[in-house]
């Protein structure tokens, strides 16, 4: 009778569970990968889908797609109800429990609303693929609600308030301001644009703190010019489906609030009985491995990774989570194969945003800045490297591409279900 192979768990469909499968595709292994939804998340796109620019499929990708040449791989849609390290299984509330020899915890981190009332039930969160499109769904009935009775014009039916000054925040407020200006006021020329505010509102005394002086300048200036209106030192202190109170004591007549202001681990990292660092995230050691469960690789937005060169930990990125799921994929697949593991070594591709059409910014650990053009060419080659598939990348190309020229927008339609 063959020998049993061992088993490699993956939990999580995310850059860092993606990564890990992959690089087990020629393992002696069986590899298992589970996610709560069929479909991998491409995050850093998911504002380009909330205001038009991409297509669903653009941002969304079928798992089993990424992993169906791999015959080693099987996926499931499951949600992980409970790890537990010390029995070695994993439990899931819509099939039976998992053991392992290898786990990788890929499962990131999701939307804090830092208790501010209101906000689980009002505000629209970015995080998640559901998310985005129903602040795009959302977006549309308003305008079209507005065009057939401009009576809620000024209640604010228009106004949009985005919270959180980081990447998210901004990129967001800035994509939505272009589609206003640029597609709204062609799609409806009777509703009035000074009744449309994009308002960004951030608790700091600064947009983009991570970013170098320069670049927050230039922030301030590039969302200016798509007439954001920025109000930083400003507390979102209660949210309703109308308006938004701020702790200052002001209230924004808004029907929309998008919520791009902070992040929690996810729920589980807690119940692992690890020691936690900040921001709930589980350290690792050099290989990317738990220093007391060498079986487990937590990954990605779930981990504090320490870089090797800054020793600084490394920040919530796609090309972190992708670049430690690949190393994790390669360290089991030569552990099972009776290989020394390696430490890990982050390439840093740069911290990056976009504002708009032609306006971007970047900034590498080493500390070159870009802006403008040349940055969102940067922006764009990172990102199209991090998409899943060549399929992905065309489509991506052609949508930024249709829109940079026409400045249209593909994805202004509601479908809904009847
Ligand atoms: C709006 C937004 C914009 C961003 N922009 C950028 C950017 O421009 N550039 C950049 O580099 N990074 C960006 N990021 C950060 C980047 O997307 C994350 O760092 C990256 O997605 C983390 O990858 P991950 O695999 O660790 O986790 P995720 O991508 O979050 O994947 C986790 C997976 O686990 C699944 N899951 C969670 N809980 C369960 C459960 N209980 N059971 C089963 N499955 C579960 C989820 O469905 C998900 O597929 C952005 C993030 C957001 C939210």
């Amino acid at each position: 009778m063959a020998a049993t192979r061992p088993r490699v768990l993956i939990l999580g469909g995310g850059f860092a569970g993606v990564g890990a499968a992959q690089k087990l595709e020629h393992a002696d292994a069986d590899v298992v990968l589970v996610d709560r939804h069929d479909y991998h998340t491409f995050q850093p796109l998911l504002y380009q889908l909330a205001s038009g620019l991409l297509e669903t499929t653009a941002v969304g990708h079928s798992l089993r797609d990424l992993v169906e040449r791999q015959e080693n791989t099987t996926v499931h849609q499951a949600t992980v109800t409970a790890v537990d390290l010390h029995a070695r299984e994993v439990s899931f509330d819509s099939m039976a429990p998992m053991s392992y020899d290898y786990l990788v915890f890929g499962l990131g981190a999701q939307v804090n609303f830092f208790g501010t009332e209101g906000a689980a039930e009002h505000a629209f969160p970015m995080y998640t693929l559901p998310h985005a499109i129903r602040l795009r769904d959302h977006l549309l009935e308003r305008w079209e609600a507005a065009d057939k009775d401009r009576s809620i014009v000024e209640d604010g039916a228009l106004n949009i308030v985005v919270v959180g000054g980081g990447p998210t925040g901004v990129e967001t407020a800035g994509a939505v301001a272009e589609l206003y200006r640029g597609v709204f006021a062609k799609d409806y020329p009777g509703l009035p644009q000074e009744h449309a505010r994009v308002i960004l509102v951030e608790a700091g005394p600064e947009l983009f703190s991570m970013f170098k002086p320069k670049l927050r300048e230039y922030t301030s200036k590039a969302l200016a010019d798509r007439t954001v209106e920025v109000m930083t030192g400003e507390l979102v202190s209660s949210v309703s489906p109308t308006r938004v109170k701020l702790k200052s004591g002001k209230e924004l007549e808004a029907h929309t609030l998008v919520w791009g202001a902070g992040l929690q681990g996810n729920p589980l990292v807690q119940t692992l009985g690890l020691e936690l660092e900040r921001g709930n995230r589980i350290g690792v050691g050099p290989d990317l491995a738990v220093p007391e469960r060498p079986e487990v690789y937590v990954l990605g937005d779930a981990a504090a990774i320490v870089d090797e060169k800054t020793k600084q930990v490394l920040p919530q990125l796609g090309s972190v989570a992708l670049q430690s799921g690949e190393h994790a994929g390669e360290t089991i697949a030569r552990r099972i194969a009776g290989k020394e593991a390696k430490p890990f070594k982050y390439k840093d591709k740069g911290t990056m945003a976009t504002i708009g059409r032609g306006a971007a910014v970047v900034q590498m650990l080493a500390g070159r800045t870009m802006t403008g053009k040349k940055a969102q060419v940067a922006w764009g080659a990172v990102h199209l490297a991090l998409l899943p598939t060549n399929e992905d990348r065309a489509k991506a190309v052609v949508d930024w591409a249709g829109s940079t020229f026409t400045h249209q927008r593909v994805g202004r339609i509601t479908v809904g279900t009847e």
